[in-house]
C-alpha cells in the first residue's frame, strides 16, 4: 500500500477509527461517519447514564480530517469501487472496509409501533448510541419507575446506572438468569444479588408481550395548552408481561441485544450470513472490500466486543501496511465495571468456556461475606475459561495463560494473587 492509495472507512466508531488511525501514515484513509457528534466510545455510555462521567470524557482520540461526521453511506457500487452518501458526494476507492457496527434489536412487542410507524413511543429507548444515552438520562429523576427489557451485559448496565440515578428500576430478563452467555448460574446469582441490594427489582424467566400507550384519539381531555388526539404523542405508561401483568413505567429501556449492521454489504452483493463474512485477511468475497468489528463475522463468529472490534481493526491495519498476519480470531474477555462507592461498586470478568463438560476440572473460590467469586474450568492441564466477581487482581494472569493457551503451573497462586504481574 501507498499513501496515494485511497482507504474509504464507512463508521466512525472503535474499529473504524482504530483502523484509520494505524493506517494514516501509509494511505489517504476518509472515514464516514453518519453520527455528527464527536466520536465516543460507547463501552463507557452506561457511566454517562449513571452520572459519573461527562459525556466528553467518552471521547475517542480525535481523528481530524480523515472523519467526515454527519456523512451516511448509502450505496456501494463495486463496479466503480465508489460509495454513494446521503450528502450526494461519492468517495471513491481502492480499499473499502466496512465498520458499520450493529443496531439495538428492537423486540416485537405490541404497541412498540403504531401500525405503519417507526417511531418510538415517549420514554421508550434503546441503548446503543449516546444519543440514545443523552435522552434517556434526561428523563431520568429520582422516584422514576424505569423497566429495562432484558437481562444481559447491556441490561444490567442500563439497571445500574439508573439506579445510581435514584429511578426505581425493574428489569425484565426472559432467560433464566442474568448475563447468560457469560456467566455461570453462581456469578449470575451473586450479580442478581449485587442489583437487588442497589434496590433493582429482577423478574427472570419474564416474557414481556407488550407495552401501553396514552396519546390516542380516546386518551381523556387534555388539559388546557397541551395537545391531544390523533396529535398527540404516545407516552408509555405500563409494560405488559405475558402473564397480563403490568408494570407502571415512565420510562423504558429496550437492551435486547444488537444486530450487525449489514444492509449496506447485503445490497452491494457480499455474503451476509449473521455478519458481514471475512477470512482470515478480514476480506469479504471481494478482494477489495473488508469488514472490521460488530458488523463483520469471522469464522462462524460476531463478536460484539471491544476488544475484538479493536484486535481486528489493527490485524487489517497491519495486513494492509504489507505485514502479512493473519486475523485467527480473538479470544475475548468480557470486562464490566458497575461502578459505585463501596458496596455499590461491582467489577466483573468472564473469558473462554465458564460452563463446564463433562470431564472438565473445575476450581472455585467463593466469599459471600465479601462476595467475591472466583472460578476457573480446566481441560485436562488447560485452563479453557473462568469467571471472576469482586476481585479482579488475578485477572491479569489468568486471561494470559488462558490466551497463551498454557498449562497454568501454580493454579491457586493465579488464582489468588495477581502472579506477581
Ligand atoms: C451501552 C454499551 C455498553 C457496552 N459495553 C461493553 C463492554 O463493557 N465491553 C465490551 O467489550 N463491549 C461493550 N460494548 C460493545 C462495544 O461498544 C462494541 O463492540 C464496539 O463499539 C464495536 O465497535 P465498532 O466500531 O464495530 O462499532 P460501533 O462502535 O457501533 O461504530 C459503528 C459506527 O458506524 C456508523 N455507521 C453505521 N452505518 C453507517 C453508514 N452507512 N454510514 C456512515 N456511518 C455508519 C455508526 O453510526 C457508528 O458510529 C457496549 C456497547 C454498548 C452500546
Amino acid at each position: 500500500m501507498t499513501s496515494e492509495q485511497r482507504v474509504v472507512v464507512i463508521g466512525g466508531g472503535l474499529a473504524g477509527l482504530r483502523l484509520a488511525q494505524r493506517l494514516g501514515p501509509v494511505a489517504a484513509v476518509t472515514v464516514l461517519g453518519e453520527e455528527s457528534r464527536v466520536p465516543y466510545n460507547r463501552v463507557l455510555l452506561a457511566e454517562v447514564l449513571a452520572g459519573r462521567y461527562a459525556p466528553e470524557v467518552t471521547a475517542l482520540p480525535a481523528p481530524g480530517p480523515v472523519l467526515r461526521r454527519g456523512v451516511r453511506a448509502v450505496r456501494i457500487d463495486r463496479a466503480e469501487r465508489a460509495v454513494h452518501c446521503d450528502d450526494g458526494t461519492v468517495a471513491p476507492y481502492d480499499t473499502l472496509v466496512l465498520a458499520t457496527g450493529s443496531n439495538a434489536v428492537l423486540p416485537p412487542l405490541r404497541g412498540l409501533f403504531e401500525p405503519g410507524g417507526r417511531e418510538l413511543p415517549d420514554g421508550v429507548h434503546a441503548f446503543r448510541t449516546m444519543d440514545d444515552c443523552l435522552a434517556l438520562s434526561a428523563t431520568v429523576r429520582p422516584g422514576v419507575r424505569a423497566v429495562v427489557i432484558g437481562g444481559g451485559l447491556l441490561g444490567v448496565s442500563a439497571a445500574r446506572a439508573l439506579a445510581a440515578r435514584g429511578a426505581a428500576v425493574v428489569l425484565a430478563q426472559q432467560g433464566e438468569r442474568l448475563m447468560e452467555r457469560h456467566l455461570d448460574a453462581d456469578a449470575s446469582a451473586l450479580l442478581a444479588m449485587h442489583l437487588t441490594g442497589l434496590g433493582v427489582e429482577i423478574h427472570t424467566e419474564c416474557r414481556v408481550r407488550g407495552l401501553v400507550t396514552t396519546g390516542t384519539p380516546a386518551a381523556a381531555p387534555a388539559a388546557p395548552g397541551t395537545r391531544q388526539g390523533a396529535d398527540a404523542p404516545r407516552r408509555v405508561t405500563h409494560v405488559e408481561l405475558a402473564d397480563g401483568y403490568r408494570l407502571e413505567a415512565d420510562v423504558v429501556v429496550l437492551a435486547c441485544g444488537v444486530r450487525p449492521r449489514t444492509g449496506l454489504a447485503e445490497a452491494a452483493g457480499l455474503e451476509v450470513r449473521t455478519g458481514i463474512v471475512v477470512d482470515d485477511h478480514l476480506r469479504t468475497g471481494d478482494p477489495h472490500v473488508h469488514a472490521v468489528g460488530d458488523c463483520a463475522e469471522h469464522a462462524g463468529r460476531v463478536y460484539g466486543l471491544a476488544g475484538a472490534a479493536l484486535e481486528q481493526a489493527d490485524a487489517l491495519a497491519a495486513m494492509l501496511a504489507g505485514t502479512p498476519s493473519p486475523y485467527t480470531g480473538t479470544r475475548a474477555l468480557t470486562r464490566l465495571t458497575l461502578g459505585g462507592a463501596g458496596s455499590g461498586h461491582l467489577d466483573l470478568a468472564a473469558f473462554g468456556e465458564t460452563t463446564p463438560r463433562p470431564g472438565d476440572d473445575v476450581v472455585r473460590l467463593a466469599d459471600a461475606t465479601r462476595r467475591t467469586y472466583r472460578k476457573v474450568v480446566l481441560r485436562g492441564d488447560r485452563l479453557v475459561g473462568g469467571v471472576l466477581l469482586g476481585e479482579l487482581s488475578t485477572v491479569g494472569a489468568l486471561a494470559r495463560t488462558w490466551e497463551g493457551g498454557e498449562a497454568p503451573h501454580d493454579l491457586f497462586h493465579l488464582l489468588t494473587d495477581d502472579g506477581g504481574h
